[in-house]
């Protein structure tokens, strides 16, 4: 049972207070430039802050460890961007896309595995996207066949967000070839560290790797670890997507909210060599104001979402309609940002590490905010959805 006042006021001045004293200092400057090992123990400790404090996974039932209503998380999650906290990035897919799986899919058994080691730090990676089945998810060729009591997996993934370090996989592999291609698919939990699991990573244009490539040769995956029933696992990615795509962007929109925008009145506001200001300018005020806009609402969608998700009354489209709005939003952002910049944009190139894509470099900032428009369905995709599942279009042609 939490600790914390239930007092919207006093709740937000006690997590105020906390984020004061716990908010580790100057973390941007210590985190930047670090080797890999140093931020995935930063990461951690981070993590470990955060559960000591009941405050690690908010949105999870109250039997394990969460149960804070949608008002208290909006609170928790203003403050935690207003003091600047460093993000949970490689916790993200377990606590999210694990955890809501689980929660909506998962036997007693494999909650009872799960949920406690993901809040004891395991790490989880999603195994979806195939070459040749990204948007076309249900394309995916990675086979699962029975043998007993077990499954034997043959494939390969790619772009598999935190691969590397990952303890545990969402996998969806075809276990039915003969079957209508959605209908063919199960939803198994892949234990990283089993014999033919290859992990290489693939480096991205702002020179991390963030994601990988997974190779699978004859891995064996036991039976118990399947989520849902055998080729019933496209209704169980659905629910990792709509985790995925929803309730996760009332952070992020926060934190677009406090720091992003910050730094983008700090650039409009900054003295080039001629002494200007591009703040001087009407045409920049003009665009400073509509990003403030276009923030208040987005931050006012994202609470909105995360109230209908708490009472259970989400609509088919409504993870698609926030993570498009968020995904565009922050590439707009991010844009305005190199313009204002100018060469300084492009010569700040050191990113600290736990700070997503706000980091403050506006360049990298920026080729980071197109992560967030392909994974977990492209803008396309989503508009797709929108069209069909939110608006009742008619189907896109040929679509399965
Ligand atoms: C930063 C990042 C992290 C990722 N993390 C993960 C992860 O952890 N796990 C994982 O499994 N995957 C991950 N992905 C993969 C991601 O889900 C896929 O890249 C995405 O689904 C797009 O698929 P694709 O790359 O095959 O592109 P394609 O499907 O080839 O699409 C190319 C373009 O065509 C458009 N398009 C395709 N089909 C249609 C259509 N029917 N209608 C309209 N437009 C269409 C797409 O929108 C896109 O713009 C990640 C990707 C990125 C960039």
């Amino acid at each position: 049972m939490s600790a914390w006042p239930t007092d919207p006021a006093e709740f937000r001045s006690a997590v105020r207070e906390w984020c004061r004293t716990h908010v580790p200092r100057d973390w941007r400057r210590a985190q930047t430039g670090v080797p890999e090992k140093e931020y995935v123990a930063f990461q951690h400790d981070w993590f470990q802050e955060l559960r000591r404090a009941d405050l690690a996974v908010p949105h999870w039932p109250a039997e394990w460890g969460g149960g804070m209503s949608a008002a208290a998380q909006t609170v928790l999650y203003q403050e935690l961007a207003a003091a600047d906290a460093p993000r949970l990035v490689l916790a993200f897919v377990a606590i999210h896309h694990a955890a809501s799986t689980l929660m909506v899919a998962g036997t007693d058994e494999q909650r009872a595995r799960h949920l406690p080691a993901i809040l004891d730090g395991e790490i989880w990676v999603q195994g979806f996207s195939e070459p040749g089945a990204g948007s076309d998810l249900a394309s995916l060729r990675t086979t699962a066949r029975r043998h007993g009591d077990r499954y034997v997996v043959n494939g390969h993934k790619i772009w598999a967000s935190g691969a590397v370090h990952a303890d545990w996989c969402l996998l969806l592999a075809r276990t039915d070839p003969q079957a209508p291609k959605r209908r063919g698919i199960s939803y198994l939990l892949l234990d990283m560290r089993s014999p033919g699991v290859d992990v290489r990573p693939i480096r991205q244009a702002t020179g991390d790797s963030h994601f990988a490539e997974i190779f699978l040769d004859d891995v064996t995956v036991p039976a118990a670890n399947l989520v849902g029933n055998e080729n019933e696992g496209w209704r169980v990615a659905q629910a990792t997507l709509g985790a995925e795509r929803g309730v996760t962007m009332l952070e992020l929109a926060e934190r677009l909210g406090n720091a992003g925008f910050r730094w983008l009145v700090e650039a409009c506001g900054a003295r080039r060599s001629d002494g200007t200001r591009p703040l001087d300018d009407p045409r920049v005020q003009e665009r400073l104001g509509a990003f403030e806009t276009e923030i208040a609402a987005l931050r006012a969608l994202c609470r909105a979402h995360v109230e209908r998700a708490a009472a259970g009354t989400t609509g088919p489209a409504d993870a698609s309609v926030v993570k498009l709005c968020y995904s565009e939003l922050l590439q707009r952002v991010t844009d305005f940002g190199v313009e204002i910049s100018g060469p300084a944009a492009h010569t700040v190139l050191r990113k600290p590490l736990s700070s997503g894509w706000e980091s403050g470099a506006w360049m990298l900032d920026f080729v980071s905010s197109w992560e967030w428009t392909i994974p977990g369905g492209s803008s396309e995709i989503q508009r797709t959805i929108i069209g069909e599942r939110g608006l009742g279009l008619p189907r896109e042609p040929g679509a399965a």
